[in-house]
């Protein structure tokens, strides 16, 4: 179609010799042929997979159809990397291997997870220990890490015997040296699928692409806008533990990390009373206040990720005044007597659309 309006346009404005006008539309012609071979319409590709004991979506707008499937496997080395580095779940990660160290030893460690477990001491600190890295053997006392899940709560002695090892100051970064001083146990659960996200985002602007949309189990980061032009929108789901998932709100955004932690999902009951997989590291226990999820945006999303488990830890007001003293955008929901109830940070507003 377009060749023939073109093609229609070209030869009626022109009056040269027939020749003339005859070379110069074939070649008008075989121009835009080749392009028509050679350039297409941006598409929206999408590779999916299962990582990090859960599933996986990047969603990129793609210009080169060439460079698709060498991206997919990439992005597949990516995660294994990414795991065999950072997983508690692999017993010869790199991290499980320093987690099995005695105390006062220390282990040279790659520079990914040098600045994973950097990232994560700066975020225990800034939130005064509520987000700690090395939180690990309680979370896996209270069923929620690798050694699997339990149908009944700790006694007061397992927990005060356990949270004895708990402390982000026994360990120290210096450089890629990684060192304890007690027999500290290090996870990145909170974090690692934040980074995750953010190595593959970096993949892609490696390699030409400024829109996509990368999410591993609902950490995401977006960046551009989609094919037709529109912003990626987003549904931050109600933190209700039902099969289908429900939509509490929808967020427009750009060029931007999202995380959000819940106590819906992953947790126990024993008599009615439900256990959060969200340790608070100062009473050794799961959470027990009224938040029931925190939506976080940063720049990065490892940095969303550590942030809205930090907040997660904390209870609402507290993290509501964090997220501002920080000055990240959050978007909180509380249970209440009627069901839910939402607020959010100053800034948070702009990005709603429902
Ligand atoms: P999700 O996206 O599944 O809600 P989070 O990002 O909130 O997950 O991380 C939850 C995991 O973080 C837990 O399973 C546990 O391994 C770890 N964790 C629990 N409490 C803390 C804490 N206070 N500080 C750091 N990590 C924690
Ligand atoms: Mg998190």
């Amino acid at each position: 179609m377009t060749l023939v309006v073109n093609t229609h346009l070209f030869v009626s404005r022109q009056t040269p010799k027939w020749p003339a006008v005859k070379l110069l539309a074939t070649l008008f012609i075989s121009l835009l042929f080749l392009t028509g071979c050679f350039s297409r319409e941006p598409e929206l590709v999408t590779h999916q997979g299962l990582t990090m004991g859960t599933t996986f979506t990047v969603k990129w707008v793609s210009e080169k159809a060439s460079q698709n499937a060498s991206l997919n496997s990439e992005i597949n080395q990516i995660l294994k990397r990414v795991n065999q580095s950072m997983s508690t779940y692999i017993s010869d990660s790199e991290l499980s291997l320093f987690n099995q160290l005695p105390a006062n030893q220390s282990a040279d460690i790659s520079s990914e997870l040098a600045y994973v477990i950097g990232l994560g001491m700066n975020i225990s600190e800034a939130s005064s220990g509520a987000f700690d890295i090395t939180v690990g053997p309680l979370v896996n006392l209270w069923g929620f890490g690798p050694d699997g899940r339990v149908v009944k709560a700790p006694t007061e002695q397992e927990i005060e015997t356990t949270r004895q090892r708990v402390g982000y100051r026994f360990i120290q970064l210096d450089g890629n040296k990684l060192s304890k001083k007690k027999n500290s146990y290090v996870d990145l659960s909170a974090i690692a699928k934040g980074y995750g996200v953010d190595a593959i985002a970096e993949l892609l602007e490696k390699n030409g692409i400024n829109s996509y949309l990368v999410e591993i189990g609902g950490e995401l980061r977006a960046k551009g806008l989609k094919p037709n032009g529109q912003s990626w929108r987003i549904a931050i789901e109600s933190p209700v533990a039902t099969l289908d998932r429900t939509v509490h709100r929808i967020i427009e955004v750009k060029d931007i990390g999202i995380a959000t932690s819940g106590d819906y999902r992953n947790y126990f009951e024993e008599k009615g009373v439900r256990f959060s997989h969200t340790i608070d590291p100062n009473t050794a226990k799961p959470i027990t206040h009224k938040l029931a999820s925190v939506t976080v945006l940063a720049e990065t999303c490892a940095e969303a990720d550590g942030l809205a488990t930090a907040m997660m830890v904390m209870g609402p007001e507290k993290a509501k005044a964090f997220a501002e003293s920080e000055s990240v955008e959050a978007l909180f929901i509380v249970k209440s007597e009627n069901g839910f109830e939402e607020f959010m940070t100053s800034g948070f507003n702009k990005y709603l659309v429902q």
